[in-house]
């Protein structure tokens, strides 16, 4: 887990966001965003611009690792794709080349809830 950027003027829902986010990769949950079922259409030289400059300064491989290379569907679990899941990075609109973007989710969907519930049944 990754908290390194939190300090004394972090706003608390950054907190939570960022705590429930990276608690859910604790417990087994991937990114949304790369669901194989996700239906982001991608305008890739405006996402490759977008984190390859700063603040992130990703290299083109990390680029593909954690915005466009989806995961193979035999590698994961997926529900129906869910843009509401916190396990979702925003999503700018002019990146998509449909404008659709994803806001920041801000804690669980009711997917989430229900996946936590069949992964880590009663
Ligand atoms: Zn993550």
């Amino acid at each position: 887990m990754n908290f390194g950027w939190f300090n004394r003027n972090t706003p608390d829902s950054e907190l939570i966001r960022t705590t429930v986010h990276e608690f859910g990769h604790a417990i087994g949950l991937a990114h949304e965003h790369l669901s194989p079922v996700n239906t982001i259409k991608w305008d890739k030289p405006k996402v490759y611009a977008y984190y390859m400059s700063p603040p992130e300064n990703w290299t083109r491989q990390q680029v593909n690792e954690q915005v466009l290379n989806k995961y193979k569907p035999a590698d994961v679990r997926n529900t129906k794709y869910d843009p509401a899941s916190i396990m979702h990075y925003y999503v700018d609109p002019s990146l998509t080349l449909d404008g659709k973007g994803v806001g920041l989710n801000m804690t669980l969907s009711a997917k989430d809830k229900l996946f936590i519930g069949k992964i880590y049944p009663n």
